[in-house]
């Protein structure tokens, strides 16, 4: 990650009254910065003649409802209708990104668990085809809390993840990990095993506490275990631009992080939480939705990027 794409590190400090000043407020009311906000040209994906290696990404941020499940989710299946072969890694033991695919966390024989903590276990052994064409699942379930704490005693406990993922990485344009709400050692796993990251922010102003010391995580990360690993953006969700505390936040993480927020910001609908009960992602369920084509158009944002 270079600093110079983080601006205003302080963003977790910012208090209140720095957040609503008087000039942001008023320019807030007058427009909405998701809308008004100068956009990158961006191009249509090319078609791939052959596939991999992939680029592995976490969608990372210790808050939980930020929109990390949803987005590994509907980003997979939109980088999977641009032709791109994805392999989704269910790295929380919620295992909420397997049941929004339709998989029962409970009923499953082996989990990423296994394929962490045991030897003669294969990445094959534990992955699922999905019902979405060109997207596998690395499932996982509760059993996965326990590696958090049995990887300590490990040799090389952080690159654990890395490892298990290395034979499949020509396989896949993309992998995308979904990381549990903590910091803990599952997150630098994911961390250390990633080219990249995208952190969702929920815009709201709880959100931006926390993000200075992810991205401290990051650097570290970087710094001690990756040096290859980038921030690769920051996506806006649950964004409500009739609200003006949306278009206040927003304004204030476009100011905090420049370049580095997505053009593409998701917006809040009832639409994403009927498609966990579906069992199947935005594209599909509901494909002409705003929120199948935001996630088509980060889709176009990160294959520009990568
Ligand atoms: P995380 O993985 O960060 O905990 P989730 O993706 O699970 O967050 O989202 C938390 C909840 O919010 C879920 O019920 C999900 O369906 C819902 N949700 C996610 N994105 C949106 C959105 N853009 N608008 C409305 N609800 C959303
Ligand atoms: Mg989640």
């Amino acid at each position: 990650m270079t600093s110079s794409r983080r601006q205003d590190g302080d963003a977790e400090n910012a208090d209140p009254g720095a957040l609503f000043s008087a000039e942001r407020v008023e320019k807030a009311k007058a427009t909405d910065p998701a809308v008004t906000r100068q956009r990158r040209e961006l191009l249509e994906p090319p078609a791939l003649q052959r596939h991999g290696p992939a680029r592995v990404i976490s969608l990372c941020n210790q808050k939980g409802g930020v929109g990390k499940t949803t987005s590994a989710i509907n980003l997979g299946a939109a980088l999977a209708e641009f032709g791109r072969r994805v392999l989704l890694v269910d790295f929380d033991p919620q295992g909420a990104l397997s049941v929004g695919l339709g998989v029962q966390p409970h009923q499953l024989d082996r989990s990423t668990y296994n394929l962490l903590m045991e030897r003669d276990v294969t990445l094959d052994d534990v992955l699922l085809k999905t019902s979405v064409p060109g997207i596998d699942l690395l499932p996982s379930n509760i059993d996965l809390s326990a590696a958090e704490i049995q990887l300590v005693g490990e040799v090389a406990r952080e690159q654990t993840l890395a490892r298990a993922l290395r034979p499949v990485l020509n396989e896949y344009d993309f992998v995308l990990i979904d990381c549990q709400p903590s910091l803990g050692l599952l997150t630098v796993n994911a961390l250390t095993a990633s080219h990249g990251v995208i952190i969702p922010l929920e815009c709201e102003f709880f959100s931006l506490r926390g993000v200075a010391l992810l991205i401290d995580t990051i650097e570290k990360v970087q710094q001690r275990l990756n040096p290859d690993l980038k921030l690769d953006g920051i996506l806006a969700t649950m964004y409500d631009g009739r609200t003006l505390h949306s278009r206040e936040v927003f304004s204030r993480v476009l100011e905090a992080f420049g370049d580095a927020v997505y053009d593409t910001v998701i917006t809040r609908t009832v639409r994403f939480p009927e498609t966990t009960v579906a069992g199947e992602p935005i594209t599909s369920w509901a494909p002409t939705s705003t929120g199948a084509k935001a996630y088509r158009n980060l889709a176009r944002e990160v294959i520009s990027r990568s």
